[in-house]
């Protein structure tokens, strides 16, 4: 007799990955599965679990959007290339019903972004009433590698964070809630995944040459996610910091968190606007 897969867990990731509690995030093991006993297995079994519940608190949050909630999820997803910020949005994501799921990359921004506040693309992007929102690369970039390698002058993207934090607690009080994942990938194991996409013709699209530069900027990029979750890691929007080098470990723990925020927001299907009964007696009478 197995135990509940859920018993695996020895403390929700809510507790075990957040930012503020990991300690520096250049010191974060990415290949530790922190508060997961289990294995890649038990982790795969539960994760097909989480998406039954979690399509049907989807389909919940969409079903009240449409009768006039204004709530709404986000997840922000940020890591250093090959992290597996896609593989959430397929593994995670894909676990919905796509209708409710708006999911939005952001690249480098074209010349009509860059005319605009670093914000305006992402409001653009917001997820509208009863849908989960997904941000492959967010409004962090423009604190991440735009200072990195100076984009901007410091005075600019030092004023940033307080323009976040600002942003952000505006979204959380017209009813967004936010989530915020950094995955964690290791040095080496980024070096691993990038010389696996060189042998692999089908995954040729998704080596990109300058990532090979990126790597030499790893330190200062770690720099700069401490910074972010230094100053961007609030009750109303919280950071979690999740290890990545396991690929099914980070699918779950993400999962979980997801599943935890649609919990909390203690969902139930919406009331007919009609008289159900008298309805009823019409389909009946339906020739
Ligand atoms: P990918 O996620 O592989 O499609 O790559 C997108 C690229 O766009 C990454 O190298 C990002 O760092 C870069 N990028 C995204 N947003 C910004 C931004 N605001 N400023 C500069 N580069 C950015
Ligand atoms: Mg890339």
């Amino acid at each position: 007799m197995g135990t509940s897969p859920e018993k695996l867990w020895t403390h929700p990731p809510a507790e075990r990955l957040r930012a503020r509690d990991a300690g520096p995030v250049a010191r974060v093991d990415a290949s530790a599965t922190p508060g997961f006993t289990g294995r890649k297995s038990d982790g795969k079994a539960l994760l097909s679990r989480y998406g039954d519940e979690l399509s049907r608190l989807q389909e919940m949050l969409y079903a009240r959007g449409r009768s006039g909630d204004r709530r709404s999820v986000l997840l922000v997803l940020q890591g250093m290339d090959t992290a597996g910020k896609g593989g959430i949005v397929r593994h995670v994501g894909g676990l919905m019903d796509p209708q409710g799921v708006a999911v939005t990359g952001f690249g480098r921004p074209t010349e009509e972004e860059l005319d605009h506040d670093f914000l305006w693309r992402i409001r653009r992007a917001l997820p509208a009433a009863g849908r989960i929102g997904m941000f492959d690369r967010s409004h962090y970039e423009d604190v991440l590698p735009v200072r990195v390698h100076e984009l901007v002058p410091e005075s600019v993207w030092r004023a940033r964070y307080a323009q976040i934090t600002d942003f952000e607690s505006e979204l959380v009080a017209e009813g967004t809630t936010i989530v915020k994942v950094m995955l964690a990938v290791s040095r080496s194991e980024q070096r691993d995944r990038l010389a696996a996409r060189l042998e692999r013709p089908d995954k040729h699209w998704k080596f990109d040459p300058s990532d090979v530069d990126e790597r030499a900027y790893w330190d200062s990029y770690m720099e700069a996610y401490q910074e972010v979750f230094d100053r961007t890691d609030t009750d109303a929007a919280p950071w979690f910091v999740v290890p990545a080098d396991r690929k099914w470990f980070a699918r779950l723990a993400v999962a979980r968190l997801l599943l935890d925020t649609l919990e909390a927001l203690d969902l139930t299907w919406p009331k007919a606007s009609f008289d159900v009964d008298e309805q009823r007696r019409r389909v009946a009478e339906m020739p």
